[in-house]
């Protein structure tokens, strides 16, 4: 639980960083690497444990307002998913592969996806986001296939 108190300095400094020195970028898959593994040990043991976007929203926003139901639906969420996966793809192929653009393009989704974060975090309750993370969902998912 330490752990999880300041992981969100993490976050800051690949945004902050990163948007000067991309390759502070490539953080982002080792983290991604990281919560893949740790899904198999228990569902969600990454958002509980370290990640540092869960760390931010709960140490900086304190509101407490419920959700939309929509955010709870399996279908809504993989939606989400499939959003995020085909911006994801469109953003990596504007890079021509190289490493510092690679960086650059996953410091760019890690600050879109914490922007949207924030907001979601002030209209509703702090963790709303994590509600439809798509790496929450694909922690989820693997959690499934191991049983
Ligand atoms: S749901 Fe996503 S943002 Fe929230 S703690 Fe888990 S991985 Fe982090």
């Amino acid at each position: 639980m330490k752990l999880m108190k300041i992981m969100w300095i993490l976050l800051l400094f690949i945004i902050i960083v990163g948007l000067f020195y991309p390759l502070v970028g490539w953080i982002v898959p080792v983290l991604m690497i990281i919560l893949l593994v740790t899904a198999f040990k228990r569902k969600r043991y990454f958002c509980s444990t370290m990640c540092p976007r869960g760390s931010f929203l709960s140490m900086f926003i304190r509101t407490k307002r419920a959700s939309p139901k929509l955010f709870h639906k399996t279908g809504f969420r993989l939606v989400i998913l499939l959003v995020f996966f085909v911006l994801f793809t469109l953003r990596m192929m504007r890079t021509e592969m190289i490493l510092e653009q690679l960086g650059l393009a996953f410091v760019m989704i890690c600050l879109a996806s914490t922007i949207l974060s924030v907001i979601l975090g002030l209209i509703y309750s702090s963790r709303t986001w994590c509600v439809i993370c798509p790496m929450g969902l694909v922690q989820e998912g693997i959690n499934k296939i191991k049983k």
